[in-house]
């Protein structure tokens, strides 16, 4: 029951030793194998359950260091996450040189403007900077094969689900979706109803 039961690559499995994560919790014991086959996803889990590197992990493996542009978007309620999620991405993919980005209000956005321009394959940001660098034409989209919706409840509570849905739109039909929540209300239930195509529900 350790993490060399998933096919995951040397360069993943080296980064988690360095992290010493040793025995995959329940959330990447049910995600990870799910997600490496493409999956859509919709799962109930709450913070400190291992969700991020639930989701981080598979998509480290997948992303394509090759490729300039972002292949994956993570929206996140807060800027606190989505700086601690872009850490974990930079921990998990470090011996991939996978770049992570965060992008949030109140951070300059002429510091990730020159970030996103450089390499970037994983963009991880609140919905409202997401949308203005998708308007700016700074955050290129043509090549995201992978949306996480992080912490979905709190999107919700904090008025931001209207946003997530007008980026959902702008994104290519022809990707993963993960959407993760503590709480499971109507409307999020509705959001990834309409947006995933078949998806699995895992709940913790
Ligand atoms: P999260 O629920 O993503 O906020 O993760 C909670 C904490 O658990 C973080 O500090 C992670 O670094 C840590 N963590 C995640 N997965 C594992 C694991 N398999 N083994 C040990 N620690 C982990």
């Amino acid at each position: 029951n350790n993490f060399s039961s998933f096919s995951l690559s040397d360069d993943i499995q080296k980064a988690l030793c360095v992290l010493d994560y040793k025995i995959p919790t329940e959330v990447q014991e049910r995600v990870i194998p799910q997600a490496l086959e493409k999956k859509d996803l919709i799962v109930k889990a709450k913070t400190g359950s291992g969700k991020t590197a639930a989701y981080a992990i598979p998509i480290c493996e997948m992303i394509d260091w090759l490729e300039n542009k972002p292949q994956a978007l993570i929206l996140t309620p807060t800027r606190e996450l989505a700086v601690q999620v872009k850490e974990d991405f930079t921990n998990i993919g470090r011996f991939k040189r996978i770049k992570a980005a965060a992008i949030y209000g109140g951070h300059p956005i002429s510091i990730e403007k020159t970030e996103l321009k450089q390499k970037t394959h994983v963009a991880v940001g609140t919905p409202g900077r997401v949308m203005d660098h998708i308007r700016k034409g700074t955050l290129p989209l043509s090549q995201i094969s992978c949306l996480v919706i992080d912490e979905a409840d709190r999107m919700l509570d904090m008025g931001f689900i209207d946003q997530v849905e007008e980026i959902i739109n702008e994104l290519p039909k022809d990707r993963v979706t993960m959407l993760f929540s503590a709480t499971m209300p109507q409307k999020i239930k509705e959001l990834s109803l309409s947006e995933h195509k078949a998806p699995v529900q895992i709940d913790i």
